[in-house]
């Protein structure tokens, strides 16, 4: 109640110094507007409805969104024109009001030592909000564990629940919470047992990766000597630590858009080179694979707003900035100069479903490259690769690939378009499934019609860091595995204790399968059988009833 009628306050003193201000400007009809306003702000009208749904115990927001959602509704129905206009103002007001709550909310935000965030919506800048070292878990009510918050969050080793659309998002607030990322569900005010059950875990967990690290230094080798580089994702620099305490021998994919999205205009080229140099820095004389920015679909820019019925149909990618070729450029010509006596910048092109945007990014490239020499840059021509994510190019690898360097598999990406699934949306996150047949043979045919033009093919999605997963790629032929930091010490133990062979054999089982679950469950079985178990999480939860959910 404080903070709405704080809000109230506040409104009408922003509304009373607007008119102040044009006061020698307006008619008095048109002053008389503002009083309007004020009226609408009087204790009895609007601000006085919604007190009493707060005092019926309904959160002041959503208390004042369904005031004026009533008021909204009833104005549209009238059928006097003015009237009719007055729901501008009313929206109006009620933005104005809610600006004001969060605000004040805002204001008294204290993130604690150690902080779960919940969320209706997740973003990335939520995460960059959260002082460094306290975030420790992460709940949304909206997105699935494929949105990319949720990669961020587990390239960050935090673990996090995507897509609890039950839960009473406004009643966890200060509460203690046990966040389960194995089994996707969470806990509110634990009891001891179960408070213990968790702390337990936590622990065994530290220890298995207290083992492996001691795998830092040593190849990722089949048994039988077969070599497979293991690489990183990266956006933020955080993920660049983890990497390189992990032993990864690159980075396969550094998620361009991140730093974008965590500022509020677009980044200059003197600080995206700043960034870039970062990460190539920390990696040569390893290579480090650089995406060129990927908005559109889930991945918005505050400041440069895509509105569209079907955003991962749409403009996306390649398309984006291929549409805005100085955003391209710009882009290119930072990380061209940030690579300036490292040499290991690569670069590569995302969302890429025809041979024209290769041939026209390639065109650009050239461009930059020979301008930032004459220049007096002292650079390379960096190698230059396209992602598989769309089906489309599944069936156009030659031409592709004969065009660059080298490819790289988005099996996030392929997986939503191959399985028309939403990578976002829980409620068919089921049905999102990388074992699924139709995946998997589209995988082996890519790295078939890669090698069969002489270019190497790796890959970047969330499959290359699932032990299982990874071991079938091996077996595909797969050059290289590029994963989030936290996969990687899991993944190389996995690949150090088996035959090559025997991962190939694995592989032509299951490629005779048809369902996901069976291909999954024979997958996860070979995994026990090598000894490999206690990577299969989920864990076993004890029974018991949450607290309070
Ligand atoms: C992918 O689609 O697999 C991929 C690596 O890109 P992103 O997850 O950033 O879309
Ligand atoms: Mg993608």
């Amino acid at each position: 109640l404080e903070l709405f009628w704080s809000a109230v306050q506040a409104v009408k003193e922003d509304i009373q110094r607007v008119a102040n201000r044009l006061a020698s400007q307006l008619r008095p009809e048109e002053q008389a507007l503002f009083d309007v306003y004020l009226r609408m702000l009087d204790e009895s009208a609007l601000p006085g409805e919604v007190v009493s749904k707060i005092q019926e115990g309904i959160w002041a927001q959503g208390a004042l969104k369904q005031v004026i959602q009533q008021y909204i509704r009833h104005f549209e129905m009238m059928d006097d024109l003015y009237l009719q206009e007055r729901v501008v103002d009313i929206r109006d007001l009620g933005r104005r009001l809610l600006s004001h709550m969060q605000e004040g909310e805002q204001k008294h935000l204290e993130y604690p030592e150690r902080t779960v965030l919940v969320s209706e919506e997740l973003t990335p800048a939520m995460l960059g909000e959260v002082p460094k070292g306290q975030l420790v878990g992460l709940v949304s009510v909206k997105g699935s564990s494929n949105s990319h918050v949720a990669i961020l969050a587990r390239a960050m080793g935090v673990p996090t629940v995507m897509g609890l659309v039950d839960i009473p998002v406004n009643q966890l607030g200060g509460r203690e919470l046990v966040v389960d990322g194995f089994e996707g569900q969470i806990f509110a005010s634990p009891s001891a047992d179960l408070r213990a059950f968790y702390q337990a875990i936590c622990e065994e967990e530290d220890e298995l990766f207290r083992g492996l690290e001691e795998l830092r230094d040593k190849p990722c080798e089949t048994l039988d000597g077969h070599r497979v580089p293991l690489l990183v994702n990266t956006g933020l620099m955080t993920d660049v630590v983890r990497s390189l305490s992990h032993g990864a021998e690159g980075i396969g994919l550094y998620r361009t858009e991140v730093p974008f999205m965590i500022k509020d205009r677009f980044p200059s080229e003197q600080e995206q080179r700043e960034y870039y140099r970062e990460q190539l820095e920390a990696f040569a004389p390893n290579p480090v694979t650089m995406r060129t920015l990927d908005i559109g679909g889930d991945k918005a820019l505050t400041y440069f707003p895509i509105q569209e019925e079907n955003p991962f149909l749409g403009w996306r990618g390649i398309r984006v900035t291929l549409d805005h070729p100085e955003i391209f450029l710009l882009q290119v010509r930072a990380m061209l100069k940030a690579s300036e006596g490292l040499n290991n910048l690569q670069i590569m092109l995302p969302m890429i479903s025809n041979v024209s945007e290769v041939e026209e990014s390639l065109h650009l490239i050239y461009r930059v490259y020979h301008e930032v020499r004459e220049e007096g840059y002292d650079v390379h021509m960096p190698k230059v690769g396209v992602m598989i994510e769309v089906p489309g190019a599944v069936y156009q690898i030659r031409e592709l690939a004969d065009r660059v360097d080298f490819v790289s598999v988005g099996s996030n990406d392929l997986t939503q378009y191959l399985l028309a699934v939403d990578r976002n949306n829980p409620r068919v996150a089921q049905l999102y499934h990388s074992y699924h047949p139709a995946v998997l043979q589209a995988l082996v045919r890519i790295a078939q019609d890669t090698h069969a033009v002489g270019k190497p093919v790796g890959i970047c999605g969330e499959l290359a860091g699932d032990p299982g997963g990874a071991l079938l790629l091996m077996a595909m032929g797969y050059d290289s595995l590029s994963m989030n930091a936290a996969s990687l010490p899991k993944v190389k133990s996995v690949i150090r204790s088996v035959d090559r062979e025997w991962a190939v054999q694995l592989l032509q089982d299951v490629l005779l399968l048809d369902s996901p679950h069976v291909i999954k469950s024979c997958v996860d079985l070979a995994l026990r059988n090598a000894g490999f178990g206690r990577y299969l999480r989920p864990v076993k939860t004890p029974v018991c009833e949450p607290a309070a959910l």
